[in-house]
């Protein structure tokens, strides 16, 4: 680790690059150049090596044996519980529940804290640039319980319509769920903002922070918000890492999410009483190795320092904006990149985004194409589909270049077509 902080301040995009073998490879005869990290994020060696490490050395079911790989993977994983809560601000890693992350803790708050809040008139506040993840639990729960599902707007800039705030969130909010950064626009609401609006109206905040915890520097106090979702797979880690930020005294209040081994701590034939948080919500042998490679990422991350992170992609965001822009892309969400992040959708001379993406891999080049798991936004945005390429720590900008040409040579091809 000590390697990466040498060059962290300047974030030697090289050297980390030089950590991720899969940027090594070739797709189509061409080198890689991936620019899907806000799908997933690819893994550096270190993180691989934690996970090859805990397989091969420590391997065992946390907190179930006294035996010595019993108590080393425990330690890992609980150490993994830690380095989570520090990275995210908790004041105590008692606060982090561990599961497969976003859409895991989106259901998790909505089944053990929704369900218990939620009465008919009640109402669920959301914005109109939600993932589904961020989307569907709400609509479930408003079915369980005959509350309201209400959508604050979003301006023609991509960003909140912060003016409606007042008339969205009332008396009857009792959540308000929204997301710390916008998979499709790159939009970054003022959190703390949002926070203490929800908390005037007696609600609580929930942060969909799949795209937002891996890019800035993220403290739940300094934010107050109540909930956060973390999403290791986009965020160095393994796929199926991550979890849960809650306020303890929140955590504390709410109902196991699933039942089964573990996440108690007495049962009889007819009742049961409930294990200390975060346990009580975690049923079953959980994902170890995954959030010990979520540990390595963190260090591997926390290394380079996420202000680091932050300025970097700002960095990049603008060249590609500005290098998109020149070439005829139309670009969704906010201009300015000190608003925004590095996942940039964009329309391109009327090519469906799927041909485009087909076009573009042949070109070796890696973006998203589709409706981002956010259908309604784009019926907003009046547009079936997106194209979008989001940056991360290893992207430079003669892979913006690679884009461009990349699209060039789609926009070739369609016009002969
Ligand atoms: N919310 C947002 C904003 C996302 O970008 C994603 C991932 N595409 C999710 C939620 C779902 O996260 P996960 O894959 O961890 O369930």
């Amino acid at each position: 680790m000590a390697r990466v902080a040498e060059h962290a301040a300047a974030l030697d995009v090289e050297r980390i690059r030089a950590d991720f073998p899969i940027l090594r490879r070739e797709v189509h005869g061409r080198p890689l150049v991936y620019l899907n990290s806000a799908a997933t994020t690819q893994k550096p060696r270190q993180v691989i090596q934690a996970l090859v490490e805990f397989y091969e050395q420590h391997n065992a079911n946390a907190h179930r044996g006294v035996d010595t790989l019993g108590e080393e993977a425990t330690a890992l994983f609980e150490g993994a519980r830690a380095k989570l809560a520090a990275f995210v601000g908790a004041p105590d890693p008692a606060c982090i529940v561990f599961n497969r992350g976003t859409t895991e803790s989106i259901n998790l708050v909505a089944h053990a804290y929704g369900r218990k809040v939620l009465k008919e008139g009640d109402e669920v506040l959301l914005t109109q640039m939600e993932h589904h993840s961020n989307m569907i639990p709400w609509l479930l729960l408003a079915q369980a319980t005959g509350a309201t599902v209400r959508h604050l707007p979003i301006r023609e800039d991509g960003t909140l319509e912060l003016d409606a705030l007042g008339s969205f969130l009332t008396h009857r909010t009792k959540i308000f769920s929204v997301t710390g950064m916008s998979n499709v626009l790159g939009t970054i609401p003022p959190l703390r903002r949002l926070a203490d609006a929800a908390h005037a109206a007696g609600a609580v905040l929930v942060v969909d922070g799949a795209q937002l915890v891996p890019h800035l520097p993220v403290d739940v106090v300094d934010l107050d918000v109540d909930f956060l979702t973390v999403s290791g797979h986009k965020m160095l880690g393994p796929t199926a890492s991550g979890g849960l930020y809650g306020r303890r005294e929140l955590l504390e209040q709410m109902d196991p999410f699933m039942g089964g081994g573990e996440m108690i701590r007495e049962v009889y034939w007819d009742r049961a009483t409930w294990a200390d948080v975060p346990w009580k919500f975690e049923a079953g042998t959980m994902n170890i190795a995954q959030e010990v490679g979520l540990a390595a990422a963190i260090d591997y991350l926390g290394a380079l320092g996420m202000e680091n992170v932050r300025a970097h992609e700002e960095r990049i965001t603008a060249y590609a904006m500005e290098r998109l822009l020149d070439a005829g892309a139309r670009i969704f969400g906010p201009t300015d990149p000190s608003v925004r992040s590095g996942a940039i959708s964009f329309w391109f001379k009327d090519i469906h985004p799927h041909d485009l993406a087909t076009v573009l891999d042949q070109e070796g080049v890696a973006i998203r194409a589709g409706h981002h798991c956010a259908q309604p936004l784009m019926r907003v945005l009046g547009v079936p589909a997106t194209a979008r390429a989001s940056f991360y720590i290893y992207n430079t900008p003669d892979e913006v270049d690679a884009l461009i040409d990349a699209l060039r040579v789609a926009e070739r091809l369609f016009r002969t077509a």
